[in-house]
């Protein structure tokens, strides 16, 4: 079996055989990876986003902006995947919040583990390449590894980082640390290239919020930060060690973001249909484009009134 295969030799990857792919998190500094990869003129022949159906709505509005950017400079939009649920113990859902609530569970980030971004983020999209996608099939038949390509940058905290779930099948490259690019030099990109900040891509219940994105999140979406309080609510009896979603709190903020916006008397009403599995908050995808099995894929661009209706304009108040 081959190895895990990691480089920092960029000039070796892009000479490789094997088809170029992007893991996309629709954040700053993938968002950076691909605007640099343009002015390079390194064309990706996909580039894969994992929605969990649980997103900030800031990372769904940055989708038709990236896509119109991608369009302009002759890249492939971005292929949008999503775990289907199949098995359910405790009733059915079909989103990471819905996970939660039919399971009485918080993400797992909250319980210092990542199994949330692997069952819902990265096993999507790497099931997506070997099992459906044409060349990347093609490639597991004749053993060639997938290239692909993530978007930690250089700064000391992702420098720590590797693929999330190493996959032999996979030759893992983390370009912007190679070009030496951190967090502010991908802000800088984007700014460069005219577009508007991504700011943080995430689940509007990710444990990693600081405090003032939870603030921003209960003045701007209370419903969202209903659905998160009603995620630590139905987890709660079940929570032995931690006390919510922020674990066991810090001299600066207590475990439970309930407890936080208590204090703040930012504590949104929450209704009865928060704590319901489904359906999510979230408006329905009206977009689908494929089903496979235990997998949905979808292609933004294929639904006509999608641009129509998300201008640049319209998005600059969810922007940050
Ligand atoms: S954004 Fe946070 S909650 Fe969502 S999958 Fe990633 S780690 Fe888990």
């Amino acid at each position: 079996m081959m190895g895990v295969q990691y480089t920092f030799d960029l000039d070796q990857i892009f000479s490789k055989p094997g088809p170029l792919t992007v893991a996309y998190g629709m954040g700053t500094d993938s968002t950076a990876l691909l605007i640099e990869l343009v002015k390079r003129g390194i064309r990706p022949d996909l580039i894969t986003f994992a929605e969990t159906g649980s997103e900030h709505p800031r990372t769904y509005a940055y989708l038709p902006i990236i896509n119109a950017y991608l369009l302009d400079h002759g890249f492939p939009t971005i292929t949008i995947v999503q775990y289907v649920p199949k098995r359910f113990k405790n009733g059915p859902y079909d989103t990471l919040a819905g996970n939660c609530l039919a399971n009485k569970t918080l993400p797992s980030l909250a319980f210092g583990r990542k199994s949330c971004s692997i069952k819902w983020k990265a096993r999507p999209q790497e099931k997506y390449i070997l099992k459906y996608w044409p060349p990347g099939m093609e490639a597991l038949k004749t053993k060639t590894p997938i290239r692909r390509l993530i978007g930690y940058d250089a700064g000391p905290k992702d420098s720590q980082r590797g693929a999330i779930i190493p996959n032999p099948k996979f030759y893992y490259a983390y370009p912007l640390q190679f070009w030496g690019i951190d967090r502010q030099g991908s802000e800088d990109i984007i700014k460069e290239a005219g577009l508007p900040q991504p700011g943080k891509s995430s689940c509007y219940f990710c444990p990693s919020f600081k405090p003032n994105e939870l603030k921003q999140l209960a003045l701007e979406f209370p419903d969202l930060a209903a659905r998160a309080i009603a995620l630590e609510d139905g987890a709660r009896p079940n929570l032995k060690v931690i006390k919510g979603l922020w674990r066991k709190g810090t001299k600066k903020r207590p475990g439970s973001w309930r407890a936080y916006l208590e204090a703040f008397g930012l504590l949104p009403e929450i209704r009865p249909e928060h704590y319901s599995a489904t359906p999510s908050p979230l408006p329905p995808s009206s977009y689908k484009a494929a089903i496979y099995p235990g997998l949905m894929v979808y292609d933004h661009t294929t639904d006509p009134l999608f641009y129509g209706k998300q201008t640049m304009p319209a998005l600059e108040g969810i922007l940050v």
